[in-house]
């Protein structure tokens, strides 16, 4: 890996963040609260958020067994995307790296910036084209995107192949690992000091269940986490997200996940068996990708059912293709039934 002197643009490795009210008092018992321009006038929501969100995140690291100060929490994952392309990417001169299909904010998290996207489609099966994620990267290359299990295609990514990539590009890899929990691999959480170039990005949207209320976290060593939090807007997660989060917390997931893994089971044999469908592909994830012969066909179809899924067919290497999300097992068999009755 290069240098993080490398790596980060100039101007935000000179930056001399903002600094809040709430970051120029350390500590000591306050009764009387006059520093930050608020209302004196008691609703609950009239203070400042922690701009830190320490305790959060002091949860959060114990839960993912990391360091505090290697966690980032954001507006959602989108502002984790868009953060390490402001951090490293000279707007018109970098480049950055991604399999496709995969996530589209990433590319337009890019174009925001002015940061060139250079997509190398997947392989055989939607396999990780490692040789050539590695053949597109020059020296303005800072970010290479992975996303696994990937959306839409629902398979995660063999971990020696997303290790090699790790050792061999020089620049920083961002692993989006949003549907990691519906996987049967761990993923790299537990391997992030092994890797200094190494942003993992999760989200409570997910397995969670709390997409609502916008959080996402990105998990990085601490020089790196550091550069997020200089970055990012003070105040980026509210009161009412941060105290929803502390609530939630606690809660186990392990149901809900496993009744989603088994239903994502149920369906992906059940479709197989429908004469409209002629691939259910392998999923790691929260969802089945399939394949049709009348994909708008279908889709129009489950509309007249109610039902919606997401219409993948006019991505490049998705064609044919709707991605259905599993949700309960009665929404499911609802999706199924027009599936089943449905002739191509
Ligand atoms: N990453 C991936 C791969 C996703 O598919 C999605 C949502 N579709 C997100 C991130 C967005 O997550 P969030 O709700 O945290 O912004």
């Amino acid at each position: 890996m290069k240098s993080l002197e490398q790596l980060v643009r100039p101007n935000i490795r000179a930056l001399k963040p903002y600094s809040t009210a709430r970051d120029e008092y350390a500590g000591g018992e306050i009764s009387t609260w006059l520093d930050a321009n608020e209302s004196p006038y008691d609703n609950g929501l009239n203070r400042y958020p922690d701009p830190h969100q320490r305790e959060l995140k002091r949860r959060i690291a114990r839960l993912k067994g990391v360091r505090e100060g290697q966690v980032f929490l954001g507006n959602g994952s989108d502002e984790a995307i868009d953060l390490p392309l402001r951090i490293f990417c000279i707007p018109g001169r970098d480049n950055v790296v991604s399999i496709a299909p995969t996530y589209g904010m990433y590319r337009v998290a890019a174009e925001i910036n002015d940061v060139e996207m250079r997509e190398v489609p997947l392989g055989d099966d939607f396999a990780l084209p490692v040789e050539a994620l590695l053949a597109a990267c020059d020296e303005h290359t800072k970010l290479l995107w992975l996303c696994s299990p990937n959306n839409p295609t629902g398979n995660a990514f063999p971990a020696a192949e997303i290790e090699r990539l790790l050792r061999a590009f020089e620049g920083m890899v961002v692993l989006d690992e949003a549907y990691i929990d519906f996987a049967a691999e761990p993923g790299f959480l537990p391997r992030l000091d092994e890797f200094p170039n190494l942003i993992v990005l999760q989200t409570f949207s997910k397995a969670w269940g709390l997409a609502g209320v916008r959080l996402g976290m990105a998990f990085a060593a601490e020089p790196v986490a550091g550069l997020f939090a200089r970055v990012k807007y003070p105040y980026n997660i509210n009161c009412l997200a941060q105290e929803t989060l502390a609530r939630q917390l606690d809660r186990d997931i392990a149901p809900h996940v496993a009744q989603i893994r088994t239903e994502r089971g149920r369906m992906a044999r059940a479709l197989a068996a429908c004469p409209a469908i002629e691939r259910v592909y392998p999923s790691d994830a929260n969802f089945l990708l399939v394949r049709t012969a009348a994909p708008d066909r279908l889709y129009d179809a489950l509309i007249a059912a109610g039902v919606i899924v997401r219409n993948r067919s006019r991505v490049r290497g998705c064609e044919g293709c709707l991605r259905i999300t599993i949700g309960l097992p009665e929404e499911n068999d609802r999706m199924l039934r027009t599936v089943q009755d449905f002739r191509p």
